[in-house]
């Protein structure tokens, strides 16, 4: 029936538009497919589209960013301090505020005296971690970066050779070995605590201020959304002979006077057992001074 009326259609226009009326019929129905194809097409486009922004938004949803959601209460946008660090600016709007670092670890001899002081003073601290010693301490390494995680401090990356030679030939910086060096803790890291896991925390070894080139670091850091973070006060675990508890105690005080924003800079290392020692002491000063203890991430 269906068929006989489009006949009979198409002839009526034949009468009224002669011969070449057909074609343009012909061809107007097989336009209206294909404009109903097209949409079609166009709707399909549409959902997978829309299906890719949900699975992202869903896997966006189980990113963790060097804290875990505890430790969310205490972290402290790593950019903003970077820039006040890079400016020589350690004001806070009459807020007090120190962020307690720990570099090169971790290790099985003093992490996990840190983590028990932080524990029994109830404040939370940022770990810088190079990769070499996650290796060197195995699984009781491994151990402790989840042990950091689970208690709420923040996780930030430090390399994985601490080699100024490879990073820094000649002082100056090599931004492909720094990278590669930098992922394969990244790479490690993500084993421990999960596919999810990423920082956006790093500290040169050595310190950003020390070393040239590094205007192509930052470039890199700001395209990845990424801080580089020193210090602008430290216990002095690390430079000259090594130094009692309460020589590590006094330098601590003594860097970190008149700041409102501090970024206290020690080692948690091999060998770093009085900078457990004197851990309390630090914490006690900070506390009775008025300071928050914040993490960086
Ligand atoms: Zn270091």
């Amino acid at each position: 029936m269906k068929k006989n009326i489009i006949v009979v259609t198409i002839s009526v226009i034949a009468v009224f538009t002669g011969v070449k009326g057909v074609g343009a019929a012909k061809s107007y129905i097989v336009e209206q497919k294909q404009i109903k194809i097209e949409k079609q097409k166009k709707a399909e486009e549409e959902r997978i589209e829309a299906e890719k922004k949900r699975k992202e938004e869903e896997e966006k949803k189980k990113m963790i960013i060097g804290v875990n959601d505890e430790g969310k209460k205490y972290s402290y946008d790593a950019l903003e301090v970077s820039k006040k660090l890079s400016s020589y600016d350690y004001s806070n709007n009459g807020e007090k505020i120190v962020f307690l670092t720990f570099d090169d670890g971790t290790s099985t001899t003093v992490t996990p005296e840190v983590l028990r002081i932080l524990d029994e003073e109830d404040v939370k601290a940022t770990f810088f971690l190079t990769g070499q010693n996650i290796e060197r301490g195995g699984k009781e390494s491994k151990k402790l970066i989840k042990e950091e995680f689970s208690r709420g401090h923040a996780i930030a990356n430090h390399s994985y050779s601490h080699d100024y030679n490879k990073l820094y030939p000649g002082r100056k910086l090599d931004l492909e070995a720094f990278k590669s060096d930098f992922e394969k803790t990244d790479n490690m890291l993500k084993e421990v605590l999960g596919p999810y896991f990423s920082t956006r925390v790093i500290r040169c070894p050595g310190g950003h201020m020390s070393w040239q080139g590094m205007d192509h670091l930052d470039t890199y850091l700001e395209e990845n959304n990424m801080a580089s973070i020193d210090w602008n006060a430290l216990n002095g675990d690390a430079e000259g002979r090594k130094k009692s508890a309460e020589e590590l105690v006094n330098r601590a005080i003594e860097t970190a006077k008149g700041k409102e924003m501090v970024v206290l800079l020690m080692h948690d290392t091999y060998g770093k057992e009085e900078t457990a020692k004197a851990l309390p002491q630090i914490i006690q000063y900070f506390k009775e001074n008025g300071y928050e203890f914040k993490t960086l991430s």
